[in-house]
């Protein structure tokens, strides 16, 4: 559109210039008798080019065909990486798995000759930062093939038909230099299910995709990996044989994972030796590869800033505090008032998860960071797989401590339950609609259920938080003391470390709320 405008200025320019030269034959101009015939044609020529560019430009409808010429001329992202399965630590038995894949690139002549197919499409499913892309990049290393990386999302465009041709240009591009790895990094963007109120140019799209991936022969070695951190979106013909039919979940780290990853990133890096990995890995129960490596990194920036010639543990704890809670506050400017409804607030939590005995507390804070006036640094203290009613009620019960702390102290509640509330509320949901843990029956609810069924599904919701409440209530009256004593500590100190809260509850007998 700017560039329309420019040459129609250049335009209007050339036409007063050619029609000056043509009226001064008529007429006498001074000082344009003398230009020479050679700069008169030139000029004429210039004005006439920029007449037909101008028509030209102004008759095409210009957007769409302008976006799929770049794409003919974008060349993509392709390289080797040298990434290999020494870089992804953990994750063994999905690394045993893809070995497969692995010979059948590296190998393809055995196969073939067989007549064997290898999966061609696999997908990889998740939480985020859990190695999905790492993995497929260490797949391409191993194998030597060229790695092309897309995301889901390049290929979403409001004009129909231009994600489609993305999607047939990076196929054809991974043929032409095979053996290569397609990687498509968030395909729940082009692949959800289509529905009725499914748009054109999103079906279109899968449609190419699903088209490509039918369409190779056993000639082509290529392999395409898909990552989504939301399985349950895509759809069903994405899902068939002969398309991703290989499903991989891979999760969050566990401990000896944990440890291998927290080796990988920090192996570089010079280390106090008093550095304790092991202890460092069950310190970040729950955490991604991705924030363990952030972790690392953020240790050895601390450590610079401190002027420090290794890392010692005092920097990776701030690195673990700087990457769970968030960024530290400088000279906030927090009401003394406000302070003590903190650490009223995040008293509560503590107390209540200390008597419940949910999680291992390591620090409690009214140091603002990120957007939290205070927070409760705790991790469970062994890896869960499977969760018991009476725990995820427990849960509920320490989120809605927080602000059950403010009510009894204060007799008046404030926002700084939001986050609290918004948690134990998906609990709750989740307890009824997908665990069959209320009087709405042993079953999970489907979707349209939950669309047609929402104000009694709410009502079980409130139930369960209601009695949560209650629970919450109870336990903090009982102690009160208990939690003032921890309260005045913060105000005074504005942290408690686990050691701290542990001499505070240590001549405590304490009354056995989890049941
Ligand atoms: P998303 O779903 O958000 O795209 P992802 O699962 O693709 O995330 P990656 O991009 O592969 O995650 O991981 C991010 C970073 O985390 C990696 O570059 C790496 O530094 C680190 N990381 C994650 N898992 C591992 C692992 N198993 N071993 C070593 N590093 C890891």
């Amino acid at each position: 559109m700017k560039n329309k405008k420019i040459i129609f200025f250049f335009l209007i320019l050339g036409m007063i210039a050619s029609c000056m030269l043509i009226f001064q034959y008529f007429l006498s101009m001074e000082g344009l008798e003398n230009i020479k015939t050679s700069d008169r044609i030139a000029v004429w020529t210039v004005t006439a080019v920029l007449l037909i560019y101008y028509l030209n430009i102004g008759s095409k409808p210009q957007l769409v065909p302008s976006i799929l010429s770049i794409e003919k001329e974008n060349n993509r992202d392709k390289d080797k990486p040298n990434i290999s399965f020494k870089d992804v630590a953990g994750l063994e038995e999905i690394k045993e798995e893809l070995q497969e894949t692995i010979d059948f690139i590296n190998n393809s002549h055995k196969y073939k000759s067989m007549g064997a197919k290898i999966p061609k499409g696999i997908l990889f499913y998740g939480p985020p930062g859990t190695g999905k892309t790492l993995l497929a990049k260490a797949v391409a290393g191993e194998t030597n093939s060229n790695f092309l990386y897309a995301s889901g999302s390049e290929f979403v465009e409001k004009y129909v038909g231009v994600g489609a041709k993305r999607v047939r240009t990076l196929f054809e591009k991974a043929k032409k230099d095979s053996p290569s790895i397609i990687f498509i990094d968030e395909i729940d963007a082009i692949g959800t299910k289509r529905n009725l109120e499914s748009n054109n140019e999103k079906d279109q799209t899968l449609n190419q995709l699903l088209v490509e991936l039918d369409g190779f022969n056993t000639d082509e070695t290529v392999i395409i990996i898909g990552a989504t951190n939301r399985l349950d979106l895509l759809d069903e013909a994405l899902l068939r044989p002969g398309r991703f039919d290989r499903h991989i979940y891979i999760g969050n780290p566990n401990t000896s994972a944990r440890e291998k990853i927290l080796e990988v990133h920090t192996n570089n890096k010079p280390l106090d030796r008093n550095i304790n990995i092991p202890e460092l890995a069950k310190k970040t129960t729950g955490l991604s590869g991705a924030q363990l490596a952030n972790i690392a990194n953020e240790a050895a920036i601390i450590a610079v800033r401190n002027k420090k010639n290794v890392i010692s543990i005092s920097e990776f704890d701030a690195a673990i505090e700087r990457v769970i809670a968030g960024l530290e506050l400088k000279n906030p400017n927090v009401l003394i008032e406000e302070k003590r409804t903190v650490a009223i607030h995040e008293a509560g939590h503590a107390l209540v998860s200390k008597i419940l005995n949910i999680d291992v507390i390591q620090k409690i804070s009214i140091i603002p960071r990120g957007q939290a006036l205070g927070y409760v640094l705790k991790f469970p203290d062994e890896e869960r797989y499977l969760l018991t009613r009476r725990e995820l009620e427990n849960k509920i019960v320490c989120l809605l401590a927080g602000r059950a702390a403010e009510k009894i102290v204060f007799n008046e509640v404030t926002t700084g339950a939001k986050d609290d509330l918004a948690k134990a509320t998906n609990i709750a949901m989740e307890m009824v609609c997908s665990y069959g843990m209320s009087s709405m029956g042993t079953l999970a609810l489907d979707e349209t259920y939950i669309r047609y069924n929402y104000d009694k599904i709410r009502l079980e919701i409130k139930n369960i938080t209601d009695k949560a409440y209650k629970h919450s209530i109870r336990i903090i009256q009982d102690n009160l003391d208990m939690l003032h004593k921890i309260a005045g500590l913060l105000m005074e100190n504005e942290t408690i470390d686990s050691e701290e809260l542990d001499q505070i509850f240590k001549d405590m007998n304490m009354p056995d709320y989890a049941t």
